[in-house]
């Protein structure tokens, strides 16, 4: 492996800071981490957790988490980490003590949850390190996937957008890729706001319904059956036919790259909002634009989530958490959607050209950078 072609071809004028392999050769723990910037302050992002998660998936997340951190005003710079593992591993906690012991000395990076990690991963690492955020309550810790703080951030950035475009979330057709702590809380609060959910999926496949799904049923047979798919009042289909349903609006909340050039052209919706991170290619994004689809980028819809950890790492509480989530949404989405259609500019450039001011306006007060 070519260390300039791997690591410095892809550096820019932001980051990434380091790129860190660990490997522990007794347990043979293997985990990736990226601390791409930390001008406004230690970087925070989270832990993900899959056999497949990979260097350059890691450092696209840990500039995502720059940009979310910065567009959120957040006294954190970004990054991400990737333990290369089975989430259901048998030695689970040990891979995870062994991570958290291998960035023990990594201060500048603040680990979170991610896919594949939650509070009692976080509980392990801070036992080991002292250093984690998205803490069980009894660590002092807000529960973010138990209060679906992320979704209601989505929620509240659909408000918004939808203004931008027509759309009344009354009755609007509402479809979600992946039903975990994402997807799930915010096919709640999308349906309180009148949304329609007609299909979910989750990784053993999609359910449909163009009449609505009941979504305490859905949740009982998830929580008791382990997927959407043995939801019986619908029709039953592959994972990836998700895309294909007609929809006024799409939330893609489990894995990276779902929407690509190559299948950017079958879907139909007027709106997304980006619950996953990176769920859409950069050129897809710019594809769905030009059809008259309006993407939310990730990093400034699905920022609940960090929000809700800074708060917990200052000091705050849950209602301060949430109002920060609806205010700082609120407020991002209208600025960029407004840059967007008074400059003709597609949403992502919009977003990153107001994230990145923010971070250079960082850098400048840092001697080293
Ligand atoms: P999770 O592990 O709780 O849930 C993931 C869900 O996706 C599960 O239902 C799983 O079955 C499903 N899934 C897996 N592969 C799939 C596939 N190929 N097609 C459809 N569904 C599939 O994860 P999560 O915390 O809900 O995170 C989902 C996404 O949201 C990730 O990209 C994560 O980085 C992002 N995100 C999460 C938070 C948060 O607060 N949890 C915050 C910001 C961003």
């Amino acid at each position: 492996m070519e260390i300039n072609e791997t690591v410095f071809e892809l550096a820019d004028d932001i980051g990434p800071e380091k790129i860190i392999h660990l490997y522990e050769p007794r347990s043979r723990m293997k985990a990736i981490v990226v601390v791409d910037n930390v001008a406004a302050g230690p970087a925070m992002g989270g832990v993900r957790m899959a056999p497949d998660v990979t260097t350059s998936e890691v450092r696209r997340l840990a500039r995502s988490m720059t940009f979310k951190n910065a567009m959120a005003s957040l006294p954190h710079g970004g990054g991400k980490s990737g333990i290369i593992a089975d989430p259901n591993t048998v030695n689970r906690e040990q891979v995870i003590r062994t991570f958290a012991r291998g960035i023990k000395s990594l201060t500048e990076y603040i680990p979170g949850p991610d896919m594949g990690t939650d509070e009692t991963s976080m509980a392990y690492i801070y036992d080991e390190i002292s250093r984690a955020v998205g803490l069980p309550r009894e660590l002092g810790g807000i529960p973010l996937d138990e209060n679906g703080a992320t979704a209601f951030g989505l929620a509240e950035c659909a408000e918004v957008a939808k203004e931008f475009i027509d759309l009344d979330m009354n009755g609007a057709r509402l479809t979600i890729e992946g039903f975990g702590n994402v997807g799930r809380p915010a096919a709640r609060f999308f349906s309180e706001r009148g949304a329609n959910l007609v299909a979910v999926s989750d990784s053993k496949g999609t359910i449909y319904n163009p009449k609505g799904i009941n979504l305490e049923e859905l949740i009982k047979v998830k929580n008791t059956t382990g997927s959407v798919i043995n939801y019986k009042d619908g029709e039953a289909l592959q994972t990836t036919d998700i895309l294909m349903i007609s929809t006024d609006i799409f939330i893609p909340a489990a894995r990276p790259d779902v929407i690509t050039e190559s299948n950017a052209d079958v879907l139909d919706a007027k709106l997304i909002i980006e619950g996953a991170n990176i769920p859409i290619t950069d050129a897809a994004e710019k594809m769905l634009h030009d059809r008259g689809i309006l993407a939310v980028p990730d990093f400034v819809a699905n920022a609940g989530g960090v929000i809700t950890a800074s708060v917990e790492y200052h000091g705050g509480t849950e209602t301060v958490a949430f109002e920060k989530i609806k205010s700082t949404i609120s407020r991002n989405t209208k600025e960029i959607l407004g840059n967007v259609y008074s400059e003709k500019i597609y949403p992502r450039d919009a977003a990153v050209d107001i994230a990145k001011q923010r971070v250079k306006r960082a850098m400048k007060y840092r001697e080293w950078m």
